[in-house]
């Protein structure tokens, strides 16, 4: 077996931590844990996404994943028990929430953080825009996600 090195230019370190290359692209990137995160957080991952389309995204993530036995391809490497989806992940990373969180701290987090780039509050201001979107969308993911465990027949 070959061992896959990380897609950053320079680094040694084996890449088992799949990226989009952009929102929705099949196309992968490869890095190793610390550039992943690096990449990630340089990133708005559900920029000029709304959150309805990242719910429906979500939703039909969580079916693919039924349909596989390897549950490896859609989970992000970091999710510790890998039972979150890349989107989940990214997700909980825009609220600033730990894998294992609930979904209280997720409707908590979600709440704050709308709440303090809303329009209304940030009248004129882009980036606060782009956040309050963003946040809308994690949001939508993670209850999309949350419908989809609670739904999940037995
Ligand atoms: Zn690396």
């Amino acid at each position: 077996m070959t061992v896959r090195l990380c897609d950053r230019h320079g680094c040694n370190e084996p890449g088992n931590c799949p990226a989009p290359k952009s929102p929705n692209s099949p196309d992968r990137w490869y890095f190793c844990m610390t550039h992943a995160g690096e990449y990630n957080r340089g990133w708005n991952y559900f920029e000029g996404l709304s959150a309805e389309e990242a719910a429906e995204r979500e939703a039909a993530e969580t079916r693919t994943a039924d349909g596989y036995a390897d549950p490896k391809h859609y989970a992000w490497a970091g999710s510790g028990d890998g039972s979150r989806s890349r989107d989940e992940m990214r997700a909980l990373e825009v609220l600033q929430l730990e894998p294992d969180a609930t979904f209280e701290d997720v409707r908590a987090a979600w709440r704050r953080m709308a709440k303090a780039n809303h329009p209304d509050v940030r009248p004129g201001d882009k980036d606060a825009a782009t956040r309050f979107q963003g946040v809308q969308a994690a949001y939508e993911v993670l209850r999309a996600a949350e419908d989809a465990r609670t739904w999940k027949p037995a």
